[in-house]
């Protein structure tokens, strides 16, 4: 088991696949300017596959593939199927921004991906193309199609909730939800990377989205059961419907305490918190030809040095470089 020092079990790797994007939504990538890791420092489908396994044998369960835009990466079903036969693995799991999916669904369903979260900022083709600064709303709302057709469940919806951008479709976005049978979370911007500053401009509490909820459904949310979860969302059920509505407040509402998680970059870096830049590189040792032990100790090591909670609501989020489509959300 990997425990870190305050006793923490962390189960759960979140493998930023690519720093590349399709998209450039202005709370998360700079629209000029992005510095991506070079080519070189990236790592292939082995030794991604590779690292993984080595989580795995010391207790890590779960997996989620993210970026920047994981479907952006030609390989990925091919790592998904390199991860999905790893014994230990139980759970592997998608979040994309939607783009691509319907292409890739079923490839990657076959590949042992079984769950995807899909980013979906907006119904409104203009306001999503403001936030996104590209991409095509229907293209997304085909991916969501094609992920309940290949049959991955659950299926999850993220937007995140930006006062004076898309606030006003807070309701509209639980009606499709509801609709569609899919699950949503509601995200508040988190001040992470050079984005910080314009995401958090336009920050937008999750008590407030909470209290328009419960307006909108005419009676208290319940909080579901098994609602708290291992993750960062606290979810209500919506009527005596199968729909379960998260929210994800990291700033007004840290969830540290329980925090299960930690996050391997590209380029080989392994990230212990979204709100620190501690991090350390496993790549040079891992084309140094080190063994599977001495990267084992890397990794015991680095999670003891796992800070104990992130202070969004005290840094403003200066401290955290590293842009969110490198660190995977
Ligand atoms: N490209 C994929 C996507 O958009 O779903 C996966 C990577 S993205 C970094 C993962 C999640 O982080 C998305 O739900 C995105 O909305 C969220 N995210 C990015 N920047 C954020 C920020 N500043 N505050 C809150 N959530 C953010
Ligand atoms: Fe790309 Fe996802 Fe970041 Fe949007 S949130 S720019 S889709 S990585």
């Amino acid at each position: 088991m990997l425990i870190d020092s305050f006793g923490r079990c962390i189960d759960y790797l979140r493998v930023s696949v690519t720093d590349r994007c399709n998209y450039r939504c202005f709370y998360c990538m700079p629209r000029t300017g992005v510095r991506f890791a070079a080519a070189a420092d990236l790592l292939t489908s082995e030794e991604l596959a590779r690292l993984i396994r080595l989580f795995a044998e010391l207790g890590v369960h779960r997996v989620r593939l993210t970026g920047g835009e994981p479907l952006v990466r030609r390989d990925l079903a091919g790592l998904a199927a390199m991860i999905g036969r790893l014994p230990d693995i139980v759970d592997l799991s998608l979040s994309t921004n939607g783009q691509l999916l319907a292409r890739h669904a079923h490839a990657l369903k076959q590949a042992g991906v079984t769950r995807v979260n899909i980013s979906l900022d907006s119904l409104d083709p203009k306001v999503f193309a403001r936030i996104a600064c590209g991409g095509d709303l229907r293209a997304v709302l085909r991916g969501i199609e094609a992920a309940l057709d290949a049959g991955m469940a659950p299926v999850k919806l993220n937007m995140v909730v930006m006062r004076g951008i898309n606030d006003q479709e807070i309701e509209t976005m639980l009606e499709f939800a509801v609709a569609h049978g899919v699950d949503l979370r509601y995200i508040e911007t988190m001040p992470v990377g050079p984005q910080a500053a314009d995401g958090m401009a336009h920050h937008y509490p999750a008590a407030l989205i909470l209290e328009r909820l419960r307006r909108h459904a005419g009676a208290e949310l319940v909080p579901a059961k098994g609602g708290r979860g291992a993750g960062p969302a606290r979810y209500y059920q919506i009527g005596s419907g199968p729909v379960r509505v998260g929210v994800i407040s990291a700033v007004s509402r840290h969830f540290c305490a329980g925090c299960n998680r930690v996050r391997l970059t590209a380029s080989g870096e392994l990230v212990l918190c979204l709100g620190h830049n501690d991090r350390v590189s496993l790549r040079e040792a891992l084309r140094g030809g080190c063994s599977d032990e001495t990267l084992k100790t890397m990794i015991r090591a680095a999670v003891m040095n796992k800070p104990e909670r992130h202070d969004f609501q005290k840094t403003g989020g200066e401290i955290v470089a590293i842009p969110m489509s490198a660190l995977g959300g």
